[in-house]
């Protein structure tokens, strides 16, 4: 199967920060040509565009670590999958964060008679996570993402793929680290069963290497292309 394969689907990835969603959905996305829709970037984009705005000034928490409103963010990420290039199917990741989240989502997608067909769970160890935050490099133009020990860019502090300076983000320092894993346990891990029970997730081994990683992505979430909607 080549890159930009005719297989698509509608697609949650679920993991800890770290867990490399970003990543792997990017990968994913890309291999299927629908949007990878990160709700995390988005918010950092409003930030960066949109400085000064009420929208911006509900967003600014993330600096922190703490989560957006769910409206907010629900606004920003339904926005994304509205467009035309979502309709063949979408990559999300970052969104649901919480079961309410989940909810509005499965509400949102039921009226458009698109529903999520498959959640991919990406489990990793406490301490591999605490180890790719604490060295990750991102680009504030394009999200592309770096480790400046295991993945560092071609040119230091450069990003490979659109030449920005690269930074390291606010909530990735120790504090804000801490309170998005506390997060992660508290409201989005429960989604795990929310979405087992519905027969919709399939766990990932998420640790070692990328590409190792990746086909077990693209493993888990074979067969989508019986349910494609043009
Ligand atoms: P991420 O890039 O997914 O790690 O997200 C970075 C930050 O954006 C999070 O720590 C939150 O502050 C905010 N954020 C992203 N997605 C959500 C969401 N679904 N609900 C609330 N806040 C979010």
């Amino acid at each position: 199967m080549s890159e930009g394969s005719s297989r698509a689907g509608r697609v949650v990835f679920l993991g800890p920060p770290g867990a490399g969603k970003g990543t792997q959905g990017n990968r994913l996305a890309s291999f299927w040509g629908v949007p990878h829709v990160a709700s995390g970037d988005l918010l950092r984009r409003i930030l960066q565009n949109r400085e000064g705005s009420a929208l911006a000034a509900a967003i600014r928490v993330i600096d922190k670590g703490s989560l957006v409103p769910d409206e907010t963010v629900g606004q920003v990420v339904f926005e994304a999958l509205d467009l035309p290039g979502a309709q063949r199917g979408f990559v999300l990741d970052g969104y649901p964060r919480s079961v309410d989240q989940a909810r509005d989502l499965e509400r949102y997608l039921s009226e458009r008679r698109r529903p999520l067909q498959v959640v991919i769970g990406l489990r990793i160890g406490e301490a591999a996570l605490i180890a790719r935050l604490s060295g990750r490099l991102t680009c504030p133009n394009c999200g592309a993402s770096y480790h400046v020990m295991k993945d560092p860019p071609q040119t230091a502090g450069v990003c490979d793929q659109c030449g920005n300076v690269l930074a390291v983000r606010e909530d990735d320092q120790p504090g804000p680290i801490r309170t998005r894993l506390m997060l992660y346990h508290q409201k989005t891990e429960p989604l795990l069963s929310f979405y087992r029970e519905r027969g919709m997730l399939r766990e990932v081994d998420a640790e070692g290497d990328e590409a190792k990683v990746f086909e077990r992505v693209l493993a888990s979430s074979g067969g989508l292309e019986k349910s494609l909607i043009y």
